[in-house]
């Protein structure tokens, strides 16, 4: 008994030290969209993935607006990193918008709230505009035009690296990444006449030891990842954490998702969510997630169904448990 409890404290100790972030009083969100859709429905129905990548736009500019109501200060992706180095101090309530590929979506819809409210939001652009990304959701969106970017960069909208190709830098020969992050920089550089110092992480690319030497040699001075959680200081800013914000949240359901234990049942979905494709490999995994995507079950696969689906899980399970004691 007492071997169970010491176990159970040396458990809670650990997950609260490795959730230390999600309780610090100065943390923030880094918010990740990707597209802000003049009609969410129809994008759905083109593309059940929009439930995830998608945000209307009445919802993206309500959005906005609340976190400028509840007094979260809209700060740059630099301003945070300047923050965790220690050369800056940080906000009460702050957040950092962020934007993964470079859709035109978001000029269309998302640019001018950003501009009324200076919002110095970060735009992670994949600089080829024949990749995969843009080409398979075509009939969604398409990506941002080279005087688009011009004329957002012009008034502070800040542009960093997503990949030339958006391919996984994780599967490539280290010569090639240095190309995907060297092309990608000088392309954004030419086009801005501002400093590229950032990417996110394009595609099923996977946080690596490597990837963060090869980017720390580069000049690199963060890293944008999908992982889930809030920022505080003393977060390392080569492996920044952020709130995917998904299509169905609308705004209550966007402030939900940034309080601790909300944070905390999402860490818990995203790993495992990932253990199908590593269990059984990308080959096997895509043809999959893509029948249950275009399913009737579709609506499960977002953070509220399968939020409703581990609670079930853990109900039945120690329903089960009691009943097999007794
Ligand atoms: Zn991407």
């Amino acid at each position: 008994m007492s071997i169970l409890l010491l176990a159970s404290g040396v458990l809670l100790a650990w997950a609260l030290w490795y959730n230390r972030n999600e309780l610090h009083p100065r943390r923030g969100f880094v918010l990740q969209y990707h597209s802000v859709v003049d009609d969410w429905g129809a994008a759905v129905a083109t593309s059940p993935y929009e439930r995830l990548f998608s945000v209307g736009r009445e919802v993206f500019d309500a959005q906005m607006r609340a976190l400028a109501g509840q007094g979260y200060r809209f700060i740059s992706n630099g301003e945070m990193v300047d923050a965790l180095e220690g050369r800056e101090g940080l906000p009460a309530r702050w957040v950092v918008v962020t934007f993964d590929d470079g859709w035109r979506s978001v000029y269309d819809n998302a640019f001018p709230v950003m501009r009324e409210l200076g919002i110095p939001a970060t735009i992670f652009l994949t600089t080829d505009p024949q990749s995969e990304v843009f080409t398979s959701k075509a009939a969604v969106d398409r990506p941002l035009t080279e005087a688009q970017v011009r004329e957002m960069a012009a008034v502070g909208i800040d542009f960093q690296g997503h990949g030339v190709t958006h391919g996984d830098l994780s599967r490539m020969a280290e010569a090639e990444v240095r190309r995907e992050l060297t092309e990608s920089r000088a392309a954004i550089e030419a086009l801005t006449g501002r400093t590229v110092d950032s990417y996110s992480l394009p595609g099923t690319t996977r946080h690596t030891h490597d990837l963060v030497r090869v980017s720390k040699e580069l000049g690199y001075q963060s890293i944008h990842t999908p992982f889930i959680g809030a920022v505080a200081p003393g977060a390392d800013p080569m492996m920044v954490r952020r709130i995917l914000v998904e299509g169905t949240f609308g705004v209550e359901e966007l402030f939900a998702n940034l309080r601790p234990v909300p944070i905390l049942v999402r860490k818990v979905i995203s790993y495992l969510k990932k253990l199908p494709p590593r269990i059984l490999g990308p080959r096997i995994w895509i043809p999959i997630r893509a029948f249950l995507f275009n399913s009737p079950l579709a609506p499960i696969f977002t953070t509220r169904g399968l939020t409703f689906l581990l609670g079930t899980a853990v109900l039945l399970g120690g329903a089960m448990a009691w009943l097999v004691s007794r």
